[in-house]
C-alpha cells in the first residue's frame, strides 16, 4: 500500500497515466505543476486577465473546474476563485514548507491545481488560488 508524506492512503482516480504518459501529453511546465506539486511564478499566466463567461477546465483531463462568474481578482498573480464546479475538486492536507495548507486538486485525475484560502469573498469566503497552467479556458459559445 502507498502512503503519501501525510500518511493518508493514495487517492485512485478515474484518470490514470503513468508519468511517461503525462509528460508526453503536457506542457513541461504544466507536468511540472500539475503532476509534480509545483507553482508558476505569479503574474505569469495569460488566464490571470481572462474575464470573459466560460469555463476553467483542468489543463490535464478536461474535466470543467470552475466558472468564470465564480473568478474574481485576488491581487495575487494567480487567477483566483471564490467556488469550484460541485465535486470537480478534491482537497488534502499539505505540510509542505513548513506551513499547513489546503491543496487543491482535479477530482477526475489528479493533477494540482493549487491551493484554498479562507480569506476569499462572498459568498463563500473562500479564496481557490489556481495555477493558470493548470487550467484551460473555454470561452462560452456566442
Ligand atoms: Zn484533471
Amino acid at each position: 500500500m502507498l502512503f503519501k508524506r501525510d500518511d493518508t492512503p493514495a487517492e485512485t482516480f478515474p484518470v490514470t497515466k503513468s508519468d511517461a504518459e503525462w509528460r508526453a501529453s503536457l506542457s513541461p511546465e504544466a507536468f511540472r505543476v500539475l503532476r509534480q506539486h509545483g507553482t508558476e511564478r505569479p503574474g505569469t499566466s495569460p488566464l490571470n486577465a481572462e474575464k470573459r463567461p466560460g469555463t476553467f477546465a483542468c489543463a490535464g483531463c478536461g474535466t470543467a473546474l470552475f466558472d468564470a462568474a465564480a473568478k474574481y481578482e485576488s491581487g495575487t498573480g494567480w487567477p483566483s476563485f471564490f467556488a469550484p464546479l460541485e465535486g470537480a475538486v478534491a482537497e488534502k492536507t499539505d505540510r509542505s514548507f513548513f506551513m499547513t495548507r489546503t491543496e487543491v486538486h482535479c477530482a477526475r485525475c489528479g493533477g494540482h491545481l493549487g491551493h484554498v484560502f479562507p480569506d476569499g469573498p462572498a459568498p463563500t469566503g473562500l479564496r481557490y488560488c489556481m495555477n493558470g497552467v493548470s487550467l484551460a479556458f473555454r470561452p462560452k459559445d456566442g
